[in-house]
């Protein structure tokens, strides 16, 4: 089963594939988090990759499919989180997954309002160490500063500064937003509001996950 995660930065494609890959068995394939752990070890993808990061752009089509395909095997289930981000990229999974004979199972656009997310970015905070995602008004850390899980550092992203964030969502609005007309169409396409609570709108993730997977 294959599962695509698209949302505006913000909108909560993080937090919300973190349980669901663990409720449901997925491999999460979270391109951004890969990205950061290549920076994080200057392997040559990395070192690719980060001044893009930095500045709130998108890695290169090319980059970004070649490094994908290399992650996804035949038979394998899947959540896709942060990918594919522009119409080049959606055009390179398809061809990926026929090349394994596997198609999409599952699109769900979680939509919110621009205002909310850039609200959300200023206040989310991410573990340095293994990547958890917290947030200092709605879901902070028991100790201030300190991972639950890990007792990394918790820090606030560089990419989730200010005018970082306020660049990223143009990035989304730009290249990002126009996969929704690419997918619209599908019988797989669902929409999710990702305004309520984490919990809420995890409930709705699982109730159309269900769904797919009774009719499968
Ligand atoms: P968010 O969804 O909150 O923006 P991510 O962690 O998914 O955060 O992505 C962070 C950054 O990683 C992006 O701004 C971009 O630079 C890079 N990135 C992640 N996924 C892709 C992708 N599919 N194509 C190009 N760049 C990507
Ligand atoms: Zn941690």
């Amino acid at each position: 089963m294959i599962v695509i995660l698209l949302g505006s930065p913000g909108s909560g494609k993080g937090t919300q594939s973190q349980s669901l890959a663990q409720k449901y068995g997925f491999k999460h394939l979270a391109t951004g988090d890969i990205f950061r752990a290549e920076i994080k070890s200057q392997t040559s993808i990395g070192v690719k990759a980060q001044d893009y990061l930095k500045s709130g752009k998108l890695v290169p089509d090319s980059i970004v499919i070649e490094m994908v395909a290399g992650k996804i095997e035949t038979g394998g289930k899947y959540l896709l989180d942060g990918f594919p981000r522009t119409l080049e990229q959606a055009q390179g999974l398809d061809s990926m997954l026929k090349r394994i004979g596997s198609s999409i199972d599952l699109i769900v656009f979680l939509t919110l309002p621009k205002e909310e997310a850039i609200r959300r970015m200023a206040s989310r905070r991410t573990c340095a160490g293994c990547g958890e995602v917290y947030n200092v008004i709605s879901r902070p850390p028991k100790a201030a500063g300190v991972c639950d899980k890990c007792s990394g550092q918790v820090v606030q992203r560089e990419d989730d500064s200010e005018a970082t964030s306020a660049k990223r969502l143009m990035v989304f609005e730009d290249l990002t937003h126009p996969l929704v007309a690419y997918y619209k169409s599908e019988a797989t396409f669902h929409e999710v509001d990702a305004s309520p609570t984490p919990e809420k709108v995890e409930a709705a993730l699982s109730a159309v996950i269900e769904s797919v997977k009774a009719a499968r």
